[in-house]
């Protein structure tokens, strides 16, 4: 391996020892741009490599609330402000009890790459907190978002930090924390969270964005192949924001899809999952994916309870992983290839662990790398900001024409940079690539800051 990378992967995993998640990000991305760094010996001497993995800033927050019995309780919040090279830091806040500063460090890295592949003026950022809005009552989500973002808004602003929503965290949370954020500063700063209500500034197709762009990724990347979504069995995780929408678009291109999870368990209907009970238990009673079988008592419902999710053990043509981080295992991938699978399109972030990566893409397996594929969502974000700076909206349409626009492109830049270092099919490290080039450009012409 090139010297001036091991010396900052050396580095990076002294310093930072107990972070796991953050680890794996940095070196997916660090060993992917080798070809890059041997043509460019003049990097080490900026330190540019060592610039890029350390974060500009990281507040850690405390976030008491007082729950409905009367008892406080004490979170912690975050929020990692990792480059504004290209915009103002950009990222969603996540509400999970997994959540910590490995997990929050690794979005936000992963989120400066994922920015600036879609080719618009956002930076790189990422909150959230160990709260967990299950089972909460609406004023329990209320009180805690209110908590919040009464620290929280000492650090953003529409020019400086904007966050939006990820796991935990959709319209009724930004609801909360936009009137929140409104009252302390006493300013209608329309552009300074997304993923906003349509009647106060949200921009359409955003709720769908990044399931919608995960399927125009996918389109391209298996136009590319000679395949089609038309006809194809389909299995998806997860059965949140990126996962429904996802199954809408696949359905929409023709696709079957069989199967969709929450954390509990899998739903298998083979003769297609009926999308809109999916949107009633998940988006309306905020319920359990199993509560599915009240009306479809012939599909199966496989509980979790093994290191691979039976999820991946479905015979499928496409997974889509769409639920949270290294949700498959090198043995999860295993199982979808021995099951016939021709691509895996990843909706969450990092939700491949680096041996399953490796081996579908060793494999002949189609791999359309999260950076890349779920960029719509913050590619609508962005449109959403500038929707609010107009203070003008665009049409359905026009803002669908965008996202295919945009996930159009991001593929393309995959593909060329893949292409130029002789990769194959390897759109994972295309998307690495072709992300730290204009990243490192940007951070050239700044100079050393
Ligand atoms: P939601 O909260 O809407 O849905 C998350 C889904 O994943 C739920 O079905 C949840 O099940 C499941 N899930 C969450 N954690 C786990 C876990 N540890 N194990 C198994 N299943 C789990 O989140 P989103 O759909 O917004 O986000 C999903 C993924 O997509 C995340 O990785 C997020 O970072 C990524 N993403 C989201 C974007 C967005 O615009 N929303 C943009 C880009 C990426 P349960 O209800 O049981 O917890």
């Amino acid at each position: 391996m090139n010297e001036y990378l091991k010396k900052v992967l050396n580095g990076v995993r002294e310093k930072n020892l107990y972070e796991p998640e953050y680890l794996q990000a940095v070196e997916e991305v660090l060993t992917s741009i080798e070809p890059v760094i041997n043509q460019h010996p003049e990097y080490e001497k900026i330190a540019l490599l060592e610039r890029m993995i350390e974060p500009e800033r990281i507040v850690i927050f405390r976030v008491p609330y007082v729950m409905d019995n009367g008892q406080t309780v004490v979170h912690r919040g975050y929020r990692v402000q990792f480059s504004s090279l290209i915009g103002p830091y950009k990222g969603g806040l996540r509400f999970h009890p997994s959540v910590n500063q490995s997990i929050i460090k690794f979005l936000g890295f992963e989120q400066i790459f994922k920015n600036a592949l879609t080719g618009l003026p956002i930076g790189g950022g990422k909150g959230g907190s160990d709260f967990d809005p299950k089972g909460k009552s609406d004023d329990e989500i209320m009180r805690f978002c209110q908590s919040f973002m009464t620290e929280l808004q000492r650090h953003i602003g529409q020019d400086i930090d904007i966050p939006a929503g990820d796991i935990g965290v959709g319209e009724r949370e930004i609801g909360y924390l936009f009137g929140q954020y409104k009252r302390i500063k006493d300013i209608y700063e329309g552009g300074v969270l997304t993923g906003k209500g349509l009647s106060y500034g949200g921009s359409l197709v955003r709720k769908e964005a990044t399931g919608f762009g995960l399927i125009y990724f996918m389109r391209e990347m298996l136009a590319e192949n000679k395949q089609s979504l038309a006809g194809k069995t389909v299995t998806i995780s997860g059965a949140g924001n990126v996962a429904i929408y996802a199954c809408q678009k696949a359905l929409e291109y023709g696709a079957n899809v069989v199967a969709m999870s929450d954390s509990k368990g899998c739903i298998y209907d083979k003769n297609g999952i009926d999308l809109n009970l999916i949107k009633q238990i998940k988006e309306v009673e905020r319920g359990r994916i199993f509560e599915y079988l009240k009306k479809h008592p012939k599909a199966e419902y496989i509980e979790c309870n093994g290191e691979v999710s039976p999820i991946w053990e479905i015979k499928t043509d496409i997974a889509l992983p769409c639920a949270t981080q290294n949700e498959v295992t090198l043995n999860a991938a295993k199982r979808l290839a021995e099951n016939g699978a021709i691509a895996v399109g990843e909706g969450a972030n990092m939700p491949c662990t680096k041996e399953a990566a490796e081996y579908l893409i060793n494999n002949g397996i189609l791999l359309a790398p999260s950076k890349a594929a779920n960029a719509g969502g913050v590619a609508i974000s962005a449109v959403e900001m500038s929707q609010n700076s107009m203070r003008y909206y665009l049409s359905f349409d026009e803002v669908d024409k965008k996202l295919n626009e945009i996930m159009t492109n991001i593929f393309k830049s995959c593909k060329s940079a893949a292409n130029q270092y002789n990769l194959g099919n390897n759109y994972t490290a295309g998307a690495n690539i072709a992300a730290f080039n204009k990243l490192a450009q940007a951070m050239i012409a700044q100079g050393i800051v």
